[in-house]
């Protein structure tokens, strides 16, 4: 859907949303492409629990759960930090709670370790046989899930602007997106990795690197569900501005609203061409 925004039409950019937080109405956004081919594998591998990892305000963390109750798996999620298994659940993990989610909480020095045997042994031993899914859900399968959101875009965008967390939603896009379209990937995280660890996705779902793809590493705001005063005042300038194109609906924080000033300030710089279609996608 094309958005009328004369801050980026100054530049000559159109604006289109994909509107993928739509994607399934229970589920959030690209959740739902990225949870959908591990609970058919988990389910043709005979498995009843899927067992995952997140933080404590991890989205995938929360998907997962419905995910279950709506398909009637059981859900394991393993928490990073264990001071936080005394405190009252924050409402992201009381909401994964009430979807029937047991949590189960790691001190930071094992979750490190969460994919070592040593770690991850006991755990299925207690939770029982579960389908295991990585921190994020971000295995082949799930960037394999990814790549149909490119093929829907399709040639309606030149640009395609997506926030990334692990990556892997950037990396089924990009490998789905017909020539000579390219993404953008706006990391809501510090630490200059997400690149390196997009080239490792796409090489574990497709063998090697695929589609035209660069990562934005400017963009933050400070790190993981930080915000800026301005990135703050973008985000509610734009909701307000486009509040019939969201059908009255905030803008995400941690992922959407970064990703969209980021398109702004990206145009603001030059890096679009006069007449450059930008598709951002509402991720959730
Ligand atoms: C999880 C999430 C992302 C990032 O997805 P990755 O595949 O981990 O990069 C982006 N937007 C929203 C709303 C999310 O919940």
């Amino acid at each position: 859907m094309e958005v009328a925004d004369e801050r980026l039409a100054r530049h000559g950019v159109r604006l289109l949303l994909k509107r993928d937080d739509l994607a399934h109405p229970l589920l959030p956004g690209n959740k739902f492409r990225k949870l959908n081919p591990n609970l058919a594998a988990a389910v043709a591998a005979g498995h009843d629990t899927l067992l995952t990892f997140g933080g404590a305000y991890s989205n995938h963390l929360r998907a997962t759960a419905a995910a279950g109750r709506l398909l009637g798996l059981r859900t394991v999620g393993v928490v990073r930090g264990d001071e936080l298994a005394g405190r009252p659940l924050n409402d992201s993990l009381a909401g994964a709670a009430a979807d029937g989610m047991r949590l189960h909480f790691l001190d930071r020095a094992a979750y490190r370790r969460k994919t070592e045997p040593g770690v991850l042994a006991p755990l299925l031993e207690r939770y029982g046989p579960a389908h295991v899914v990585p921190e994020g859900g971000s295995d082949p399968a799930a960037v394999r899930g990814c790549a149909e959101l490119g093929r829907e875009i399709g040639a309606a965008a030149d640009v395609v602007a997506v926030a990334c967390g692990t990556g892997g939603t950037l990396a089924g896009l990009a490998a789905g997106l017909p020539p000579p379209a390219r993404a953008v990937g706006i990391a809501v995280l510090r630490g200059g990795f997400l690149a390196g660890e997009v080239l490792r996705l796409q090489g574990d779902a497709f063998g090697g690197r695929r589609g035209d793809w660069r990562v934005e590493d400017r963009f933050h705001g400070g790190g993981f569900a930080r915000t800026t005063p301005a990135l703050d005042a973008f985000a509610d300038d734009f909701a307000a501005r486009h509040r019939e194109a969201l059908e009255g609906r905030d803008l995400e924080r941690v992922y959407v609203a970064k990703a969209l000033h980021a398109v702004f300030r990206l145009a603001g710089e030059g890096a679009f061409t006069p007449g450059t279609r930008v598709a951002a996608v509402i991720t959730g």
